[in-house]
């Protein structure tokens, strides 16, 4: 994608403290979600993928032992090398934990992913944006993949959900029934408050606001819910200006 030139690492030091990378993959195979353009940050060009990203990695000092990896898609949407190096790099930094994302569909593959590197002494943490616990609204309405209903049966495989929060449609009750499902069935939350881009869901004001009244204040401090009212609050990313 042209004209996307985000900061791909930071470190955030509150809460769960880490490093954090935004590479680059092949791209999400669903593509379908209807809020989404992540998706854009992506390239065919393998070799164009691991030099990015090899750029990125060399930055990680270990400062917190912990790495978090995002690639707008799955781990497995990342070519070998450049997995290959967050194994080494990882080890020569003395990081013990290292997080990925996932979608629902590739579910399958983590089991054999953790392995891989549990065998290099590295604990994994797989995230999934669920975004919300209410299958229809989620399958009718953002169209996010999941053929699943109960939130135990996805808990199976990930140990961390995001939430998008701030969606036409949404209430008080709606988004704090979300939050509380997800700290009973998983380690860690992240709400995604969302932003505007050019795909067809656009951001609700009201419900932000109502979001930022209501449930900011009472959440902010639980150190198992990390809140992203904008997109680059970890310091990495951006608003993608040219999504199709
Ligand atoms: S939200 Fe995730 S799964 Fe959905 S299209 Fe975007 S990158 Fe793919």
């Amino acid at each position: 994608m042209k004209d996307f030139n985000p900061n791909r690492y930071a470190v955030i030091t509150e809460k769960n403290p880490r490093e954090i990378v935004m590479l680059r993959g092949h791209g999400c195979s669903w593509r379908r979600c209807r809020f989404c353009d992540y998706h854009l940050d992506s390239s065919t060009d393998e070799t164009a993928n691991f030099t990015l990203n090899r750029e990125q990695l060399l930055k990680v000092t270990g400062v917190h032992g912990k790495l978090e990896v995002i690639n707008s898609g799955s781990f497995v949407d990342l070519d070998e090398q450049t997995l290959n190096l967050i194994g080494e790099v990882s080890q020569k930094k003395q990081i013990s934990q290292v997080h990925f994302e996932c979608h629902w569909r590739h579910r399958e593959s983590i089991k054999d992913f953790r392995k891989r590197f549990a065998d290099l002494g590295i604990e994994l943490k797989i995230k999934t944006g669920v975004e919300t616990f209410d299958s229809l609204f989620r399958e009718s309405y953002l169209d996010k993949g999941f053929d699943v209903d109960n939130p135990e049966e996805i808990a199976k495989y990930f140990d961390e959900v995001c939430l998008l929060m701030g969606i036409p449609g949404q209430t008080v009750d709606h988004m704090e029934q979300d939050i509380q499902i997800g700290l009973a069935h998983f380690e860690r939350i992240c709400i995604n408050i969302m932003q505007e881009n050019r795909k067809p869901i656009k951001p609700d004001p009201k419900v932000i606001a109502a979001f930022a009244k209501e449930l900011y204040p009472k959440y902010i401090e639980n150190c198992r819910v990390d809140i992203l009212m904008e997109n680059t609050a970890f310091g990495v990313g951006g608003v993608v200006e040219h999504a199709e």
